[in-house]
């Protein structure tokens, strides 16, 4: 049989990676055992996972656990595990390439930008790159995996230093699972020495004391020698009364912290618990932590990251909660347990009724899963709304866009949710106001809720579509998140007022005035309406505009002008929606064109007018001229004619 041995390269963003944690994380050595020890967890948990439904994986190795061997004397450790270990394939896939989406373009645009200096431990800390993290200590790292599904003893070698290459090779293991054994780096004076029983031991206390499998390390005691083994001296007196053994001893407590009472969790420990679940190496912003007690009991404790992932977007990233049942680790990534617009909350759930043997498909209709989900919803519901101020900026910053999706999926808690929006407003351009702000400023007089889209705040605030709002002092929302297209499909009124597009439909301000003025236009209407026929569906004088010539407006159910260009610009059709041209007919230049059109209905500039109204409303609302070189040929010519008077 020929043996597989290859050298490859990292991926380049591998290396890329390597290189800024090795120079970033100098000062804040000890995580990597953290990263270690909760790689092995994983591992271990995966192994659980599957024996729930093929228990033979296990076979006779049924006493889990994570193992550390130090050796001083030739300055190596190893960490290992009897977890699901890897096969060649996955330890390439795993091992060779960054497996989160969205690092690989990260990366990418922060060499774009030059700024490699600014990559702090903190925005490291979001790839989640664990097993990288053993290059700060080690000059040279081999891992030994064998997988819980190998034949006999096949295992895989993986070696590097960290240099761009490693090796993979076949080789064998006695037993499943994996160990990482590092080379440590050379310590100088006063440096913490990583193969010292005691530096370990405070590591794996502070870090990864909740680790609910045993970490356990073969230590040195001083033990008396009993009188029967003692060697007597010449002047009869035993030669040593005292000798060292190797003993085999778990460093950490595995007191799950959940199940504690919340009065004996520190501070600290509720953070160290929540890097270890979520990999992430921030602090949280926040948790709650609960216990349910009666007729169904179960516990949570629930964390709000303080920076969102950068997966947050992706169809494949993880959901974070992990489900317990009596403190025993049944499945993590547990979409059951919470709905997708919460996928950023991290923690576990703890549930002692729930019936072991249980598969995710079964999970999706399981009574008891469905009530934690819904209490589990209105508690983080509880937790945004009662931040305080500053705390709920930085959460609605980070997730306020996964949040929003709640609006149109969760039905239920549809009006708490809107409680949560925030949005900058022609009144407040600086800071976010809630719905319910708006809707207490509202004037006596008015009656909707109004908005308007896109995708810059400037041209938001600048749009002709709001003239007449402005000009009444209605207050608009400037909505410049794309999710927010969804968001006001879904959420049609808030508190009993409607909410109301400014670009959309009549917007019933002054109808009669409107009304009056249609009357003796509608000739002109015609004719403008027959010269750009294929590219709009109307033209009417404008209810929303004061100072601005032209705009474009929808009908109420039209999809909107940024609608369109989203759609467009993530590479889907969108029906070409033609919009309704809206004259400002109480414009001077308006009674120009009507007063031109009147004398000579023939005259060659009124085409060229139809057009640059067109186009002037195109503008307005911060887009381009249909035919920008016609558009500045016929500016062109009026500039000519107007300086020749
Ligand atoms: P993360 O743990 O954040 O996914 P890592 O770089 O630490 O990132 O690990 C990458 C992947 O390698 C893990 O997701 C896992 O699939 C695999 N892996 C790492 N360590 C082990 C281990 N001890 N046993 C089995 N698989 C492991």
């Amino acid at each position: 049989m020929t043996v597989r041995k290859e050298t490859r390269q990292f991926k380049t963003e591998v290396q890329q990676l390597l290189n800024l944690i090795i120079n970033s994380l100098y000062s804040n050595k000890d995580i990597f055992l953290r990263e270690l020890i909760s790689n092995a967890s994983d591992a271990i948990d995966k192994l659980r996972f599957k024996s729930q439904t093929s228990a033979e994986i296990l076979g006779d190795d049924t006493e889990l656990n994570i193992k550390i061997v130090a050796d001083k004397e030739k300055h190596t450790l190893e960490i290992s595990d009897n977890g699901i270990g890897m096969t060649y394939d996955e330890v390439i896939e795993n091992i060779g390439t960054i497996a989160k989406s969205g690092t690989a373009a990260f990366l990418k645009a922060l060499e774009e930008s030059k700024k490699q200096d600014v990559l702090t431990p903190e925005l490291i800390g979001q790839f989640g790159v664990g097993f990288y993290s053993s290059f700060i200590v080690a000059d040279k790292v081999t891992l030994i995996t064998r997988s819980a599904d190998a034949e006999a003893n096949a295992a895989v070698r993986w070696e590097s230093q960290g240099d761009g290459n490693f090796t993979v090779e076949e080789t064998v293991r006695d037993a499943r699972g994996t160990s990482v054994i590092l080379e440590l780096k050379k310590t100088e004076d006063g440096e913490k020495n990583y193969a010292d029983e005691w530096v370990i031991r405070s590591i794996v206390k502070q870090y990864s004391d909740f680790v609910s499998y045993p970490i356990v390390m073969d230590v040195e005691k001083t033990e008396p020698v009993p009188e029967k083994e003692q060697i007597m001296g010449a002047d009869n007196k035993p030669l040593a009364t005292t000798r060292k053994v190797k003993k085999t001893e778990t460093l950490n407590s595995m007191k799950a912290i959940w199940a504690k009472d919340k009065n004996s969790v520190s501070e600290d420990e509720y953070k160290e618990f929540y890097k270890h679940i979520s990999h992430d190496w921030n602090d949280p912003l926040t948790h709650i932590h609960l216990k349910l007690e009666g007729a169904t009991e179960y516990t949570m404790l629930l964390y709000v990251p303080s920076k969102a992932p950068l997966d947050l977007f992706h169809l494949d990233r993880k959901h974070g909660i992990q489900l317990y049942c009596k403190r025993v680790f049944i499945m993590d990534d547990c979409k059951e347990l919470i709905p997708e617009y919460l996928r950023f909350i991290k923690g576990v759930v703890d549930a002692p009724d729930l019936n072991l043997n249980v598969s995710r498909e079964i999970l999706q209709q399981d009574r008891l899963v469905r009530n934690i989900r819904k209490n589990l919803v209105k508690k983080m519901l509880d937790c945004f709304a009662g931040m305080e101020k500053e705390q709920y900026e930085t959460f609605y910053n980070e997730f306020g866009r996964a949040l929003k999706e709640g609006i149109h999926t969760d039905w239920e808690n549809k009006d708490r949710i809107a409680d949560l929006l925030r949005y900058k407003t022609t009144k407040s351009e600086d800071k976010l106001i809630s719905l319910q702000d708006y809707v207490a400023n509202m004037k006596p007089d008015q009656k909707e809720i109004y908005y308007i889209t896109g995708d810059s705040l400037a041209t938001l605030i600048n749009s002709p579509h709001l003239e007449q709002l402005k000009e009444k002092d209605y207050e608009v929302l400037l909505m410049t998140d794309p999710v927010d297209e969804w968001v006001t499909m879904a959420l049609t009124e808030y508190k009993d007022k409607p909410l109301k597009s400014a670009e959309k439909g009549d917007l019933e301000l002054d109808k009669d005035e409107a009304a009056k003025q249609e009357n003796g236009y509608s000739d002109l209407f015609d004719f403008i309406k027959s010269h750009l026929a294929d590219k709009i569906k109307e033209v009417r004088p404008s209810s929303r505009l004061k100072s601005s010539l032209a705009c474009l407006a929808g009908d109420t159910h039209d999809m909107s002008a940024y609608m369109e260009k989203i759609l467009k610009a993530s590479g889907q059709k969108s029906p070409e929606t033609k919009r309704i041209l809206e004259l400002n007919v109480s414009h001077p230049v308006f009674a120009g064109i009507k007063n031109l059109f009147d004398k000579d209905r023939d005259h060659h500039s009124l085409k060229d007018y139809s057009q640059l109204l067109l186009d002037m409303a195109l503008i307005g609302e911060g887009g381009k001229p249909e035919d920008p070189s016609r558009f500045s040929k016929i500016v062109g010519d009026l500039m000519f004619n107007a300086l020749g008077d």
